[in-house]
């Protein structure tokens, strides 16, 4: 379960700028497609409209073959995971944060979600690891550290589909690749959709997809895309 199809889909934010002009995929049960594309491009307004923030112009989003427009956003916040670009926590412990969306999760469950994110180490060098709030109250958690504070919460929720808003740009490259890593075993067996800056970090996706300017400019896997420049 979890294939996820885009049809046709249209939309602008202003009538005189359509932002998507007809951009069709799927990602079929259990694999990954990377769209890639330069800033602008419409990438993350994909995702926005795969959790129903706003509704397509014209065109149609289904997920299972259902059309989004007839399920409530809270169900389809319970079935997509969003690791995002920019983790805001909340002002709370590390452990609510991990948590949050999954109130009945196990003390195991929670450690092993944090094992599998690469945070373990780093919450047993705190004082009183789970319990320690961050944000304004307490610790000042580096954009890795949140980054992996929102995959450990992912784990958690487990959910079918996932959209990966990649930001490992913005980290150092030893952090860089411990996060990749940990998104990697996320997204092994589920549907996921990644929204990638560069060619280079989304080298295992199934298919690619190049975004420009609203349309999907070229297909392929990561060598065929390199081998056409
Ligand atoms: P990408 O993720 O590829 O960088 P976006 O989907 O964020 O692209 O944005 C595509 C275009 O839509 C950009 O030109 C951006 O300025 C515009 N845009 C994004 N969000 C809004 C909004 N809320 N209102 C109006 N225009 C927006
Ligand atoms: P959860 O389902 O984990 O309780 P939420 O209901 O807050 O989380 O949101 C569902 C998903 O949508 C989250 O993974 C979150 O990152 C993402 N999300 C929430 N608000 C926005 C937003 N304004 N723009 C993009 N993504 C968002």
């Amino acid at each position: 379960a979890g294939i996820v199809r885009f049809e046709d889909v249209r939309f602008a934010y202003n009538p005189e700028r359509p932002i998507l002009r007809g951009v069709s995929f799927e990602v079929p049960a259990g694999r990954t497609v990377a769209i890639v594309g330069p800033s602008g491009a419409g990438k993350s307004t994909l995702s926005r409209l795969l959790f129903r923030f706003y509704e397509p112009q014209s065109g149609r989003i289904t997920i299972d073959g259902q059309d989004i427009a007839t399920v409530r956003q809270d169900s389809l916040r319970a079935a997509i995971g969003m690791v995002p670009q920019d983790t805001v926590l909340f002002n709370d412990t590390i452990g609510y944060n991990i948590r949050y969306g999954r109130w009945d999760a196990s003390e195991t469950e929670l450690r092993e979600a944090a094992r599998l994110a690469q945070i373990d180490r780093f919450i047993e060098s705190l004082p009183e690891g789970y319990e320690t709030p961050v944000g304004e109250r307490g610790l000042k958690l580096s954009g890795g550290e949140k980054q992996r504070v929102a995959i450990a919460r992912t784990i958690l929720k487990a959910p079918p589909i996932l959209v990966l808003d990649e930001a490992t740009s913005a980290l150092d490259s030893f952090t860089e690749r411990e996060i990749q890593a940990a998104l990697d075993r996320v997204s092994r067996g589920r549907t996921t959709l990644v929204i990638a800056h560069r060619l280079s970090t989304v080298v295992n996706a199934d298919e690619i997809l190049v975004l420009d300017q609203g349309r999907v400019v070229e297909r392929g896997d990561h060598a065929g895309l390199l081998a056409r420049g």
